[in-house]
């Protein structure tokens, strides 16, 4: 396999992936996937993540607290990611965010642990990694007050019109799984029309399968669908689509493959 391809987003330390995890690593290596970001959802996780990311070449940490799990974080979360930053490698902070499509979203909560991660990332000159469902606007809103930031906005479902924005930002989007999805016309309506410097791949694994495996754990090694349809859309070679994704990735991060 000659591309290279990078999965920009997968919960590669999720138990889902504990009974084969080797095998998994192994069928991603296989399938072209070159590095693999692996962003953090609660404090509990970050040991075990930082652990696994030791263990297989390609694999890069990320450290955040998740908007969907804002039950399981402590005020005192906030004091431990900077002290994890702080000694710890990582290439982004995240996954962090706001959802307001869960039932009944804790705003405030969200808004204020959102916001002290992106202070977190300035403080440490580090990309974000940012989940926003029914919050696009508000992100871009808090993230006028930290200009310098980059980032990325992962399984990207705004408008077009707030990509562009993003893009201004020097935000990129990162798209998966629901790609696939035959009747997803909005979403490839929008990928047709971005630049591809501002595209990156991502598996978002162990959930968001693509269309073919629908309702099943989802891998980094199926990363490749994704690629084939954004060529298919875009009408584009999947080689170009593949070097460019890449070096995003690798320029954004600040990784080596
Ligand atoms: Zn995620």
């Amino acid at each position: 396999m000659s591309m290279k391809i990078i999965d920009s987003h997968c919960h590669f330390d999720d138990a889902r992936f504990d009974p084969d995890r080797d095998a998994a690593y192994h069928r991603a290596q296989a399938a072209g996937v070159v590095a693999l970001i692996v962003p953090a959802v609660t404090r509990e996780s970050w040991s075990k993540l930082q652990r696994i990311c030791r263990s297989y070449a390609g694999l890069h940490p990320a450290y955040g607290l998740h908007p969907m799990f804002m039950q399981q974080h402590r005020a005192s979360d906030i004091d431990a990611l900077d002290l994890q930053l702080s000694r710890a490698e990582a290439v982004a902070v995240g996954e962090c965010g706001l959802d307001f499509y869960i039932e009944q979203p804790d705003r405030a909560g969200q808004t204020a642990l959102f916001t002290a991660q992106l202070a977190l990332a300035e403080k440490y000159n580090l990309p974000v990694i940012i989940h926003a469902r029914k919050a696009v606007e508000e992100v871009l809103n808090l993230l006028r007050r930290f200009p310098r930031l980059r980032g990325v906005l992962h399984s990207y479902s705004g408008s077009e019109q707030q990509a562009h924005r993003l893009i201004e930002r020097g935000f990129l989007m990162s798209f998966g799984g629901p790609l696939t999805y035959p009747n997803a016309k909005r979403l490839h309506k929008l990928v047709s029309r971005l630049p591809l410097e501002s595209i990156m791949l991502e598996s978002d694994a162990p959930d968001q399968p693509d269309a073919d495996h629908r309702g099943g754990r989802n891998e980094p090694a199926l990363l490749g669908s994704v690629l084939q349809l954004l060529a298919e859309i875009r009408s584009e070679s999947s080689e170009e689509i593949a070097r460019q994704t890449t070096a995003n990735a690798v320029n954004l991060f600040a990784i080596e493959i």
